[in-house]
């Protein structure tokens, strides 16, 4: 192992770099301190990283399934073997419970890599024959594809995105958020235990805007992977589209819960108290509105009030801590601002709407009180704009019909809840939602076979099983003459 927790460099051709000039600070959320720095790479970097995937490209492609399969399940076995450091590392880097990084981000990580080494030596091409012709069409890699990630789930997506593409024979630059680059720096010292060939990965530090444009910018990149806002996903699509790249945009959401007066009334509770602020509401598939059906919606307003405010917000450290710090004390000045937004709309604050004070070793850590908010209109901007932190706004309805058109009156489409034992309901209701991901009856359960992204502003193209392999994979069709 080569750790140095205070320098946390680039991975490039199988080795760690630190190069001279700008550095970027790199803060533990849980108590506001600096703890490392990081590169912010040049161009002249990001260069290194192509040639090096590059040079390493044309004999990683050349490999059997089976063999690109034994390193993903080495690199998952090896991944596995640290995931109590690699948990603390999340935990530290991103303020979230240690409990939820060791059940939920490392294993996560860990599956991503089986997932696709499972899959990859099924993944079949097609074949169709006609009078005197055989087609049949081959899958081939792209060549060098750059994957981009946001800090919510940091090693959690950035493998998600490497996993697949490495699998189908791709190699790979790589950029965590400069705001959470441990993992993805301890992703590189795991590739060199792993044995993976150098080259075949590379890890480049530094901002979205001067390393993430020098990736994406780049034509010898054919394809970006990214996930993160909406508004970076439209500065990629500028820079890439010209190029004609491919492209995969999984963005930001605005999701809506809807309860209706025969759920499963304490499940639903209780899962959406879970969606509405896990990960201190920083999960893009958090349920950010609730509408619920006014004949049940007192009740339900003071059920959830009640629970939200009895979440433990604290140390994430210690195992009772519920909720952990917000990322950034600018994220939670962006959270603060549109409670405040909140109130100036007309709505009024039942629980939460503050920063917590927090004693002893995460003092000056950054943390915010659960908040639930009401009596906003479904149009106005904090019923509109994605937050991402732990707010949430409840809504009453009188119809399906109002539901469903106050639940796809934004610009987002990312993912939906419904909440009924009403089965004709369910068919009734999930065609219509404008989303990619309409869960019923529960939250964030996630089968990687299934397809993953959103509609409208949330998306372009889908995440999961064959649509992964299918994204970092060429058709090519060669009709043959019997
Ligand atoms: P950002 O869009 O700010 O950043 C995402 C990544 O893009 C980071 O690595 C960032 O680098 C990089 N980046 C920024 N600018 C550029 C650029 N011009 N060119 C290339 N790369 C760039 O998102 P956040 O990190 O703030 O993440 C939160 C967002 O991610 C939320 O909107 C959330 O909804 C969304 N998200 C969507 C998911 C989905 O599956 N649909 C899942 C998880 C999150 P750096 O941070 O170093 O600037």
């Amino acid at each position: 192992m080569v750790s140095d927790l205070s320098e946390l460099g680039n991975f490039i051709d199988g080795a760690f770099h630190f190069p001279a000039g700008p550095t970027i600070d790199v803060w533990e959320p849980a108590v506001g301190e600096v703890y490392a720095q990081i590169p912010d790479s040049d161009a002249a970097v990001v260069n290194s990283a192509i040639v090096a995937a590059q040079t390493a490209f044309p004999a990683w492609a050349a490999l059997e399934a089976e063999q690109r399969a034994a390193y993903l399940f080495q690199l998952a076995d090896a991944l596995e073997a640290r995931l109590p450091e690699l948990a603390q590392a999340e935990s530290k880097d991103t303020g979230k419970p240690l409990w939820l990084a060791q059940s939920v981000d490392i294993p996560r990580a860990v599956r991503n890599f089986r997932f696709f080494a499972s899959a990859l030596p099924h993944f079949a091409s097609e074949s169709h024959s006609s009078q005197g012709f055989l087609n049949y069409t081959l899958r081939q890699p792209l060549g060098v594809v750059a994957c981009i990630s946001p800090w919510n789930l940091p090693l959690y997506l950035l493998t998600w995105k490497i996993a697949p593409a490495l699998a189908a024979g791709n190699t790979v630059v790589a950029k965590p958020s400069e705001i959470t680059p441990l993992t993805a720096y301890l992703l590189g010292e795991i590739a060199i235990q792993a044995g993976l060939p150098a080259g075949v990965l590379n890890l480049v530090m530094g901002s979205g805007a001067k390393t993430g444009s020098a990736l994406t910018a780049d034509s010898r990149i054919k394809a970006v992977s990214f996930t993160g806002s909406t508004r970076t996903g439209a500065e990629i699509a500028r820079v890439v589209a010209p190029k004609f790249k491919k492209l995969s945009l999984e963005m930001g959401g605005k999701n809506a819960a809807i309860v209706f007066a025969d759920c499963d009334y304490e499940k639903t509770l209780e899962t959406l108290l879970r969606a509405a602020f896990s990960n201190q509401g920083q999960i893009c598939l958090c349920m950010s509105r609730v509408l619920v059906e006014a004949s049940i919606y007192d009740r339900f307003k003071a059920d959830f009030v009640a629970r939200a405010q009895a979440i433990q917000v604290g140390d994430p450290l210690l195992p009772d801590s519920r909720l952990g710090a917000l990322v950034s004390l600018p994220h939670l000045e962006k959270v603060r601002s549109y409670v405040d937004l909140a109130i100036q709309e007309g709505g009024s604050v039942l629980c939460g709407g503050t920063p917590l004070q927090m004693q002893g070793r995460i003092e000056k850590g950054w943390y915010f009180a659960p908040t639930v908010l009401e009596g906003l209109s479904a149009n106005c901007r904090t019923n509109q704009e994605e937050i991402f932190g732990p707010v949430v706004s409840l809504m009453p309805f009188e119809s399906e019909s109002e539901a469903v058109d106050v639940a796809n009156g934004t610009e987002y489409g990312l993912a939906a809840t419904l909440w009924t034992n009403d089965h004709a309901r369910v068919m009734r209701l999930s065609p219509v939602l404008q989303a990619g991901v309409v869960w019923v009856n529960c939250w964030m359960e996630r089968d990687l076979r299934t397809p993953f992204g959103g509609v409208k502003m949330s998306g372009l193209g889908r995440e999961g099983g064959w649509d992964s392999l299918c994204f970092f994979t060429e058709p090519k069709n060669i009709c043959f003459a019997q």
